[in-house]
């Protein structure tokens, strides 16, 4: 089975958070971790010149978005998301009864900033989008934060790390950013569970009173122990990334070979569409294959696959299997 449906990293995780995982494997494990995980915030405070108290930490960024929704999005009036965007947003307002409205990404799936320059109860981007790759530059970004200085702007920085800017230097200068991190895709480490926000001490100190009514500990010590690791090393970061990016943009030119109009992305995936195939019926025929990829059967939508960047071999797997099915 080839996985190209949930934009996991194809590379193993860094040697040295492997290394890290098995020393923390050790008698302490009875133990309870440390309710702050503050070794793991100040090196992530340390990368960004902030303080522990800039530093939120959640079992990967669903569970750092939750309570960003619960303890800074509830208000009377409704936050603003684009109509195609990460599909956990409606849920958590439907779960924490938060009114919300849809601003309609342009026809080529672009934020149009200045529609969110309106009356609202906070603004959550995902940049780059999902499901469409593309992403918002750090400028436009400054002028829609600059508009909304009332109410929180969260920006889901998720599959930052493969091409677009992060707005995490903007922290300082808007006390109602946070940024929204993990280590699930550009880390390659989806199964460890660690995402964090970047913010201002107020908006980091409400998440944690929310975080508090749930679990005091939301990282154990193994999490913690690989988290770090991961982070320190650099250079693997700096390798992996540019791999997938590299792979990503030679898997784009093999598509629209193949007559697929493809998003720009600065993604771990491409969004693209089919000038004559549907989207469904590929899906299909590469799942016979064993190739997963995802539909999303949103009217908008409808006609995209969401392809996640495997390694060069899956991507030629890829490629050769659509060929069998477009001739
Ligand atoms: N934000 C976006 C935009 C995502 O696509 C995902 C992954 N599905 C997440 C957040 C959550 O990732 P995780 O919980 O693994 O950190």
């Amino acid at each position: 089975m080839i996985k190209l449906n949930t934009n996991e990293n194809p590379y193993p995780p860094s040697p040295t958070v492997i290394e890290a995982l098995q020393r923390a494997a050790n008698e302490s494990l009875r133990l309870y971790p440390d309710p702050e995980g503050k070794a793991l915030k100040q090196t992530i405070a340390d990368m960004y010149g902030l303080t522990q108290d800039n530093v939120f930490l959640g079992n990967g960024s669903d569970e750092v978005l939750a309570h960003t929704f619960l303890g800074l999005l509830t208000h009377e009036l409704p936050i603003l998301f684009p109509d195609v965007t990460y599909s956990f947003y409606p849920v958590y307002c439907a779960l924490y009864d938060i009114q919300y409205q849809t601003v309609p990404l342009d026809e080529d799936f672009q934020v149009n900033i200045e529609e969110y320059a309106q009356p609202n109860g906070g603004i959550v981007l995902a940049n780059p989008n999902a499901p469409t790759g593309s992403a918002i530059n750090v400028e436009n970004l400054r002028r829609l934060i600059d508009h909304s200085r009332n109410s929180v702007v969260v920006v889901d920085e998720a599959y930052v790390d493969f091409g677009a800017e992060s707005a995490i230097h903007l922290v300082k200068e808007f006390p109602n950013l946070l940024v929204v991190q993990t280590l699930s895709k550009s880390r390659s480490l989806a199964g460890l569970r660690v995402g964090f926000a970047i913010g201002n001490t107020c908006l980091i100190e409400a998440l944690n009173l929310v975080k508090n009514c749930f679990n005091s500990y939301p990282l154990g010590r193994l999490a913690l122990a690989g988290a770090e690791a991961s982070l320190r090393d650099t250079e693997y970061f700096e390798r992996t990334r540019h791999l997938i990016i590299q792979n990503r943009d030679l898997l784009a030119e093999e598509l629209a070979a193949l007559g697929f109009y493809v998003v720009p992305s600065k993604a771990n995936f491409l969004f693209v569409r089919h000038v004559s195939y549907g989207a469904r019926e590929i899906q299909q025929q590469l799942r016979q294959r064993k190739i997963v990829v995802r539909h999303f059967p949103h009217p908008r939508t409808v006609d995209f696959l969401r392809i996640s960047i495997g390694t060069p071999e899956e991507c030629a797997e890829l490629i050769k299997a659509l060929r069998e099915i477009l001739s």
